[in-house]
């Protein structure tokens, strides 16, 4: 493995050893880069130090340093090196650290060159990575005013998927070229994949400037027939206040962008500092979750919220609801949700979910044949291929049929991958189980396409329940949601009833089925199981 990933011809410098012994083994590329004569080397970082470009030294051992006072285990900088043929090259390097306790005991890494690359790009013909971190390194060495804008394109893959990826070469081609034609005085780079820095000295109003980015490529997206409410997520920083070096400054950017994606609505991102330390929590969370994963799911528990009939009270059915305690603290399922749908984990855990709603079916079988377990689906598990089969064989593992089933889904990805969902719904529907779509109306909600949807069961998020209490013209306008959705056949389930006002609004718009706190909060297996057969 370790040759397989070190070959000479690749542009990487690997390395792992023991820390306590401070011996290291090294690939032959990094042997010949610091001039050694043997693979194994002893106090690798010691010697490594000279050569480090003399400006980032300080740097380098402050980082180094800072890895092993706070106990982390990544690690990652970018730093210059000057090798034997004194020419001056950007590298990033990167490493894992395994501690035990306070130990540190095993460290391994890489340093990929980031020169490596061509400096144009044969797509868009705009400068790459290593040209903007001379600008910028150049920029920050002077001292120089500058705004910076990081744009990320949304969703491109899919635009890959559906265009072809010559097609898709050539819209990124026309977002430059205009980009170019209307950021006067602005320099343009690509990044990486569909990223891109617009730079231009001085301080320039970053509303009005990002507003002719987003017009830009939604008028391309738009040419294209892609309609797209939010086509780009920007950040943006400025020189040199917002970092004390070139790659400094676009890690920077680059991780304004990464937050802008989350939330596209809000314009242009600005870097702070908090995200610094955002970031770094949630890589190390990512990580652990990894490791959870891999674990056999340690650290994951399932709860279930019943959920009641409107008119009654009756249990009906009930959520199931995934925990997570990272290191002995409880992590929001929004929060860990969403970093393992980055890190592609939750393709794994949506099956152990899955088998857990089984379970619980199983469980409450007996009691209530009719009892419904739901449980959520993240929009990755549509497009993986062996999550069907999965369900199917775990439902006949455990002699648990589909009817006790009810798969849900949020409507942010209900357009990405159509013939995917078709086929899931099918296929879902063949096993006998329903499907909901849940958190309609957080955020941007679309009626006339609600009632597109192929689903069964509505599920009204709780945004709408804290209006509806509120407003008159709210209560009216969910009101007819309601009697549109049972028109179409659907049923109506409203999130978040906590009193009982809001149950009485509940219950006067007809809603069929009530989740929250008024009745149950999120209960363990047991405990649910006591008060069906109580009942
Ligand atoms: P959701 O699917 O809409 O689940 C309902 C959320 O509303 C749950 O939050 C529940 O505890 C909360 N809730 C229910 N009634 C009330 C109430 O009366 N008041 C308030 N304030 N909250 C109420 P929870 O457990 O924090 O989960 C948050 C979201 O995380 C879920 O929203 C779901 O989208 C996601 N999630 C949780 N478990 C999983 C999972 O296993 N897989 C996937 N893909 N997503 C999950
Ligand atoms: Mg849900
Ligand atoms: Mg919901």
């Amino acid at each position: 493995f370790f040759h397989s990933v070190s070959a000479r011809e690749m542009p990487v410098y690997v390395f792992f050893g023991d820390v306590q012994e401070d011996v290291y083994y090294v690939s032959d590329k990094l042997r010949e880069e610091l001039g050694l004569s043997s693979n194994l080397v002893h106090q690798l970082f010691r010697q490594a130090e000279p050569f480090v470009y003399e400006k980032d030294r300080e740097n380098y051992k402050r980082g180094l340093l800072s890895v092993m006072e706070e106990r982390r285990e990544f690690y990652s900088q970018r730093l210059r090196f000057q090798g034997m043929d004194k020419r001056i090259r950007w590298m990033c390097c990167w490493g894992i650290i395994k501690w035990d306790g306070d130990r540190p005991l095993f460290f391994s890494g890489c340093m990929t060159d980031l020169e490596d690359e061509f400096s144009a790009d044969s797509v868009t013909g705009l400068l790459r990575y290593p040209a903007a971190v001379r600008r910028l390194t150049a920029l920050s060495e002077e001292k120089e005013q500058a705004t910076v804008f990081g744009i990320g394109l949304s969703r491109f893959s899919v635009i890959n998927d559906s265009l072809g990826r010559m097609e898709a070469d050539r819209l990124l081609r026309q977002i430059c070229a205009q980009l170019r034609e209307r950021l006067y005085g602005f320099e343009l780079y690509r990044m990486d994949g569909v990223r891109f820095l617009a730079v231009c000295p001085g301080q320039v109003p970053d509303v009005r400037i990002s507003g002719i980015i987003r017009q830009c490529i939604q008028e391309c997206y738009r040419k294209k027939g892609i309609e797209m409410k939010n086509p780009c997520a920007l950040g943006m920083l400025r020189c040199p206040e917002d970092g004390r070096s070139g790659m400094e400054l676009i890690e920077r950017v680059m991780t304004s962008i990464y937050y802008a994606k989350r939330n596209p609505e809000q314009g242009v991102l600005r870097f702070s500092w908090d995200m610094l330390e955002k970031r770094q929590k949630e890589t190390e969370m990512s990580l652990e979750l990894c490791r959870n994963v891999r674990d056999q799911f340690k650290g994951f528990r399932v709860v279930i919220q019943p959920i009641v009939e409107g008119e009654t009270g009756r249990i009906k059915g009930g959520e199931i609801l995934s925990r997570w305690e990272c290191r002995g603290t409880a992590v929001s399922p929004e929060c860990f949700i969403m970093l393992m749908e980055e890190n592609k984990q939750i393709l794994a855990f949506g099956k152990w979910v899955f088998e857990q709603a089984v379970l619980a079916c199983r469980s409450f079988m007996k009691e209530r044949p009719d009892f419904t377990v739901s449980f959520n689906v993240s929009y990755l598990q549509i497009t993986d291929s062996s999550f069907l089969p999965f369900m199917k064989e775990t439902l006949s593992r455990y002699g648990v049929s589909g009817k006790n089933l009810i798969l849900e889904l949020t409507e942010t990805h209900f357009d990405e991958a159509p013939e995917h969902l078709e086929r899931l719904v099918k296929e879902c529907r063949a096993m006998g189980m329903k499907l909901a779509l849940d958190d309609f109306g957080k955020g941007y909600s679309n009626l006339q396409m609600l009632l597109r949807y192929p689903v069964d069961l509505v599920k009204l998020d709780r945004e709408i329940m804290r209006e509806i209490a509120q407003s008159r013209t709210s209560r009216e306008l969910v009101k007819s949601i309601v009697l549109a959705c049972h028109r179409a056949d659907k049923k109506v389930c409203v999130e978040g009833v906590e009193t009982e006002t809001e149950l009485g609004i509940v219950k006067r718009m007809k809603a069929d089925y009530v989740q929250g706190y008024y009745f149950y909060r999120p209960l363990n297996t047991q405990e649910l199981l006591t008060k069906i057969s109580g009942a």
